[in-house]
């Protein structure tokens, strides 16, 4: 892996080939390079794999090349033995944060039913020492409610001389981090603000939650369960608002495959729990999801939401149409033969690509896109449903389909608890506070007249 190149304006994934595309670059852990073992030594070390991460090689440097390889399952043990440890000043909250796409990778590795999975996953966590086990379902919520109210803005406000829109989703770090690393300033204007439900997750662990603990940020550590290695690069750059600063929002991420080896290495014996919620003693009730299919759904809930409040249309179920491929699918709201709304779902990098292509030639048809580094979404993800030889599991994830389409759907806006917290934890939907927690900015390669020269 090469990091010199970050200004390169030719980006090394044009000549790329499917091979290629699924080769993956080990990282070497510190244990791995001083002939240490941790305490699951089987465990698999962190990889990146390129198919993963748009951010092409030359965009993760040296530095962070290391501290992604030490998120990884012995940096988590270190916590839960210093926490056994006569040293109480060492002690740490251990707070594990579970992506939803993660559950039906579990539920379908060991043949369980969805909320099974999860208090198996819950009591296997708590039985080595975590404290609390949270689903990251309600950072979401925020995400995607902040991502509403931006794409209305952005709708209201576009023009010619300033055009706000396309809007792109800014949920997966992957394709953030090529559009920042990569293509620059053509591209990052359009990027929505919001934050992702992992940056938002961390803000609600060291801030909403810590503050409610009467615990420092620091002495909270926070792991999430994800499906894919970019959230691990993600951990790197969160900014954590107000009384957090100084502390990541995400101390570690461990993908969902890292997870399961542990749990079919281990032989401590397990009580199945049911999840935490942040609110003290109340336990998750049920398990819910967004309306997306292997993702949060961002494009739906824009849509609906976009159609009621710009034109004062319902739109009840969302119907997709596949152009090129089903990984890139349009969905129009149509009045009197007339288009008022062209949102598209553009997942994989070949997709990704075409939508750029477009938007660098001034032609571009779409209001709002949803983009994913993963062909397929993000059950697909590189961190689960894997094979030894690196390849998707077709038959796993054609289950962990099945299963998370039968997760009830919910509203972000149907959340009393979320409602709540932006009053108690934001002071109201529409406060500086919102726009510090929820919201972030995005950088760019060079001026933005170097970046227009970027080949393809
Ligand atoms: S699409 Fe989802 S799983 Fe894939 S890199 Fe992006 S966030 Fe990760």
């Amino acid at each position: 892996m090469k990091c010199e190149h970050c200004t390169r304006k030719e980006c090394s994934k044009k000549t790329k080939t499917d091979d290629q595309e699924n080769a993956s670059v080990d990282v070497p852990s510190p244990a791995q390079e001083n002939g240490e073992k941790g305490e699951f030594h089987k465990l698999a070390d962190a990889k990146i794999f390129l198919s993963d991460c748009l951010a092409c090689d030359s965009c993760v440097s040296a530095e962070e090349r290391i501290q992604v390889s030490q998120q990884n399952a012995k940096d988590f043990f270190q916590v839960l033995n210093l926490n056994k440890k006569c040293d109480t000043s060492k002690h740490k909250v251990l707070a594990v944060s579970v992506c939803p796409q993660s559950l039906p990778y579990f539920a379908a590795k060991f043949s369980l039913s969805v909320t099974d999975a999860s208090r198996r996953l819950c009591g296997f966590l708590k039985s080595l020492g975590v404290h609390y086990v949270f689903d990251t379902t309600i950072a979401a919520d925020f995400s995607i409610l902040e991502s509403q109210k931006e794409f209305v803005r952005r709708f209201r406000q576009h023009n010619e001389e300033e055009p706000a829109l396309p809007m792109l989703t800014s949920a997966c770090p992957g394709w953030v981090r090529y559009a920042e690393r990569v293509l620059g300033h053509p591209v990052t204007p359009h990027l929505c603000t919001a934050k992702s439900p992992q940056q938002i997750m961390g803000s609600l662990v060291k801030d909403y939650f810590a503050r409610r603990q009467n615990l420092s940020p620091d002495k909270i550590f926070h792991v999430i369960v994800a499906p894919c290695y970019d959230k691990k690069l993600e951990a790197l750059q969160e900014d954590v608002p107000m009384a957090s600063r100084g502390s990541r929002g995400t101390d570690c991420v461990l993908t969902s495959g890292e997870i399961a080896q542990m749990m079919e290495q281990s032989d401590v014996s397990v009580r199945d729990a049911a999840l935490d919620t942040l609110f003290g003693d109340v336990k998750e009730e049920e398990l819910r999801r967004h309306d997306g299919a292997g993702s949060d759904g961002y494009l739906a809930h824009i849509f609906r939401h976009a159609a009621k409040e710009l034109f004062n249309e319902d739109v009840g179920e969302v119907t997709y149409r596949a152009l090129r491929n089903k990984d890139f699918q349009e969905v129009t709201l149509e009045k009197s033969g007339e288009v008022l709304l062209r949102f598209a779902a553009a997942y994989g990098f070949r997709n990704i690509q075409n939508v750029v292509l477009k938007l660098k030639k001034g032609k571009f048809p779409y209001h709002f896109v949803e983009v994913l580094a993963c062909a397929g979404g993000c059950l697909n993800g590189r961190g689960q449903a894997q094979t030894a030889d690196g390849r998707t599991d077709k038959a796993l994830l054609q289950k962990m389909k099945g299963i998370y389409a039968d997760i009830p759907v919910q509203l972000p806006e149907a959340s009393t608890h979320v409602q709540e917290l932006y009053q108690e934890w934001l002071d109201g939907t529409d406060s500086p506070r919102v726009q510090e927690a929820l919201h972030t900015a995005y950088q760019g390669p060079g001026q933005p007249t170097d970046s227009r020269d970027i080949k393809w």
